[in-house]
């Protein structure tokens, strides 16, 4: 059949052989909301694609992963094929016509490499669009079904020259109605404490990654898309309103259970709103501030982002905006443009979570989340469709929702406005065809001096010249000061409106332990300054140089210092600090942020890696301990009261027993044999001990292993603490996490901002159950070892050998610090510190008394970065 034009309708032909599919099915909120436009999907059975119509090429991007056309009447067909292909830069695809090139129906438009994509690509469906804005709609589809070249595949109209939307085929309006017809409606009243903040919006759109459907909530007559972390903090909701979720599609009973269960708090930390990053315990010392004249001699007050001190000078910083041109040059060019740029903001962020620390993976997987927020993508390609430029359009529709998340006043979505206009400008720079954002070349010892910072910013500065950091404004736990911390630059923010008269290249001493910034000191202060920063750089390095030798107490008691590892960066990073081993590997970063649990070739291979990156040294890898506070889509939990006291940690595992032996399996499967032991969390008695080792048995007989593996568990209860002599005769060694311990001890949630400085490890409460762990370990002569925060509190580090522990599993960097302390202290004097503390009433007094028993406090406190 010829496609025909008449009376403002025309009809499209199957432009490649295969599956019709409908726009719902494919895996990318953009194609299946209809953002771009309706139409349908083809999942290709064919390798070339055809014209659908007579019309001339409109848009064909250098990655000729897509095509669009314009019939004679002005309608816009899109051609897009497979989902996320154009990252491929082109690879597979060969296009056989350009730009403003006629084309009849039939002709051959591209031809690509249909492994090479299925392979590739995210999927293969390639759906054909009538574009929004163009002024046609689609009148009849024939959908679901198989198809060949050139069988009809649309019929679309003019605006006003057809009816409703149907199937081909189709008996009446039913199609939309059938889709309507298993709605799901559910008013829920908020019961989380700060109402929809950015981690309840996060928890509600992740909860919905693995379910099928439209979902939304509604306010006051508002109404935001359920899928978008955006529009539901725009939502402004707060504890006690009542919201209407309503739910569409395959599954929308699940994803109104889903979104019920975190209002009702189910996933609520208890005390609320810790950020989506939660600060490596910055020094904030707030400080009045005076009005200060700027100038030589003057120093200026801030908070303390990130400790440490520098010398330099003053490189004032300015965020320069990025023009845009407002009106764009067509609807295709404009959405390819687009797409283009996000694609490849995308590839970097994502390359940049595979290889970044902790801290700063957390920074990139929040932005990689807002990259792909449907609210913003909507919003940019309404205004693409009325005539902006892609530019344009994005950065309008990221300026709307800072100024709504503004508008609501609350400073817990700071960190997110932040976001947001870092994501902008890293948009705005790819489409301009910057890469990276490197604002501007540093001199040597750069003190940055801005109004504020973005995450993206300060990455892009050449951090061999940058030394340090001061902020007009900012907040010592925004993300900026998180990265800064994790990059070991001194920083310090809130320093007002005189830091932006410091004039540029001023002589700066950036005091972060003590919270000044002084301008211009005079020739001895910066003398004295420097001396200190060499002696401080030159007791580091010698320690660092130090830390490759085993450890070993003045008396010549080993002591084994290992590392806390959760990625492949932190391993690299403890080996180069001089760890001995890992002392706990938190696999939850296998699990998180995916819609599927990794498989175990999966996992297996991540672990090999690891132990392969530690040269041989030991491995301890923890189960997955996850629960009610980090949900995982693939994994529902039920919804819980009290999320720390429900399913956490060794208790999921044994709920979902095919994940546990399937990470046992892979665990076993490390080679050689030996280097990898096992690590139980939440372990509270005996029978729980049983269970696992059963199952690995069971999974060492079924991959054939012949050596046993080193089973041990976690103390971090009270109850297992005081079980712990009953629980050595089951374990091989004992691992105390002090986070939990303490705060299941001091009955205190360990994220809560208000109790953050009370909940010490030091509390005598906590150090009688280690004591009484190491005892029972000692007894059955078990080795016990500690891998909560405590291990890395320098002061904490003669404690914990007098009371008996024998390895301390740090953050890496930190390590050389604790092996130069431990090597001057001897086991009786440790033993001594160590009896002293358990008789303080308080955590303070434990403090005071170990640092007055060794008098060396500058030791236990400066400089440890
Ligand atoms: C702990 O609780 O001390 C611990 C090491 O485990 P996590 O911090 O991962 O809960
Ligand atoms: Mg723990």
């Amino acid at each position: 059949m010829r496609a025909t034009e008449r009376r403002g309708r025309l009809v499209l032909l199957a432009p490649l052989a295969g599956w019709s599919t409908p726009l719902d099915e494919i895996p990318d909120p953009v194609f299946a909301g209809r953002m771009l436009g309706d139409g349908l999907a083809v999942d290709p059975t064919s390798a070339t694609l055809h014209a659908p119509c007579d019309g001339q090429i409109i848009a064909l991007p250098e990655s000729r992963h897509a095509v669009t056309l314009r019939s004679d009447a002005g309608a816009e067909i899109l051609m897009h094929i497979g989902i996320d292909t154009v990252g491929l830069g082109g690879e597979g695809f060969e296009a056989h016509v350009r730009v403003g090139r006629k084309v009849i129906a039939g002709e051959r438009l591209i031809t690509f490499d249909l492994d090479l994509i299925a392979r590739r690509a995210k999927s293969l469906l390639t759906p054909i669009l009538v574009m929004e804005g163009c002024g046609f709609t689609v009148l009849r589809s024939n959908e679901s079904r198989e198809i060949a070249v050139g069988d009809v595949l649309m019929e679309i109209a003019q605006a006003g020259a057809g009816e409703a939307s149907l199937p081909i085929g189709a008996d009446g309006p039913g199609a939309d109605t059938a889709r309507n017809a298993n709605a799901q409606i559910r008013t829920v009243r908020v019961a989380l404490e700060h109402g929809i903040h950015a981690r309840p919006a996060a928890q509600i759109v992740s909860a919905l990654k693995s379910l099928a459907g439209q979902v939304d909530l509604t306010i006051h007559g508002h109404t935001a898309n359920a899928r978008s972390t955006v529009a539901l903090m725009k939502l402004g909701v707060r504890k006690g309103d009542e919201v209407r979720v309503r739910a569409v599609g395959r599954d929308a009973a699940g994803a109104v259970e889903a979104i019920a269960a975190v209002l009702a708090g189910a996933h609520e930390q208890t005390g609320g709103p810790a950020p989506a990053v939660q600060h490596a315990s910055p020094s904030v010392q707030p400080l009045a501030r005076a009005t200060v004249e700027v100038g030589p001699g003057s120093a200026l007050p801030g908070v303390v982002a990130s400790r440490g001190l520098a010398v330099g000078q003053a490189v004032r910083l300015a965020l320069r905006e990025i023009e845009v041109t407002p009106a764009g040059a067509g609807i295709s060019h404009e959405t390819l443009q687009l797409e283009g740029a996000r694609a490849q903001v995308r590839a970097r962020l994502e390359a940049a979570r595979a290889t970044a620390s902790n801290t700063a993976r957390e920074i990139v997987a929040a932005h990689l989340e807002l990259l792909d927020d449907p609210e913003l993508t909507e919003k940019s390609l309404a205004l693409i469709a009325d005539g902006a430029s892609a530019a344009y359009a994005w950065r309008q529709a990221i300026r709307a929702s800072v100024e709504a998340l503004r508008a609501l006043g609350d400073p817990r979505m700071a960190e997110r406005v932040d976001d947001l206009l870092d994501l902008e400008r890293q948009v705005l720079l790819s489409m301009s065809g910057h890469a990276i954002a490197v604002a501007q070349d540093l001199p040597p010892d750069a003190i940055v001096l801005a109004e504020e910072l973005l995450p993206s910013q300060l990455v892009g500065l050449d951090a061999t010249r940058l030394a340090g950091i001061g902020l007009a404004a900012g907040g010592a736990t925004s993300h900026v000061s998180i990265l800064a911390a994790a990059m070991g630059i001194p920083a310090l923010v809130a320093v007002g409106p005189g830091l932006l008269r410091i004039p540029e290249g001023a002589a700066l001493l950036l005091d972060a332990d003590a919270g000044w910034l002084h301008v211009d000191p005079g020739a001895e202060r910066l003398a004295a300054a420097r001396r200190e920063l060499e002696a401080r750089t030159s007791r580091r390095a010698a320690e660092r140089e130090a830390a490759q030798r085993d450890c070993y107490t003045a008396d010549g008691t080993r002591i084994e210092v290992f590392a806390n590892v959760g990625s492949l960066a932190d391993a690299q990073a403890a080996v180069r600090n001089g760890a001995e081993g890992c002392g706990l590997l938190r696999t939850e970063f296998l699990f998180l942020e995916r819609g599927t649990p990794p498989s175990e070739a999966e996992q297996h291979a991540e672990y090999q890696q690891l132990a392969e990156a530690l040269a041989g040294k030991p491995l301890t890898v923890r189960t997955l301990d996850i629960g009610g506070d980090k949900p995982i889509p693939y994994l529902p939990m039920p919804a819980e009261e009290n999320p720390a006291l429900g399913l956490r940690g060794v208790r999921t595992s044994l709920w979902r027993p095919d994940l546990l032996r399937q990470q046992l399996r892979a665990i076993l499967g490390v080679r050689p044999h030996g280097q990898c032991r096992i690590l139980l969390p939440m372990i509270t008695d005996v029978a729980e001990i049983r269970s696992v080792r059963a199952m690995v048995e069971e999974a060492r007989a079924q991959i054939g292993r012949r050596e046993p593996i080193e089973l041990g568990v976690m103390i971090e209860t009270p109850a297992s603490a005081l079980m712990a002599d009953a629980l050595a005769q089951e374990a091989d060694f004992f691992s105390i996490g002090t986070n939990d311990l303490t705060q299941y001890t001091l009955a205190m949630d360990r994220g809560h901002p208000e109790l953050a400085a009370r909940l010490d490890a030091l509390h005598p409460a906590v150090l009688r159950l280690i004591a009484r762990t190491a005892q029972a370990a000692q007894g059955r002569k078990r080795m016990v070892a500690v891998c909560g925060g405590l291990a890395s509190d320098p002061v904490a580090a003669p404690i914990l050998i007098g009371l008996g522990v024998q390895e301390l599993s740090a953050v890496p960097s930190v390590i050389p610090r604790l092996k130069a302390l431990i090597r001057r202290l001897t086991l009786a004097e440790c033993g001594g510190i160590a009896r002293e503390a358990l008789e303080q009433a308080s955590a303070e007094a434990v403090r005071a008394s170990a640092l007055r028993r060794v008098g060396r406090e500058s030791e236990y406190t400066s400089g440890c970065d």
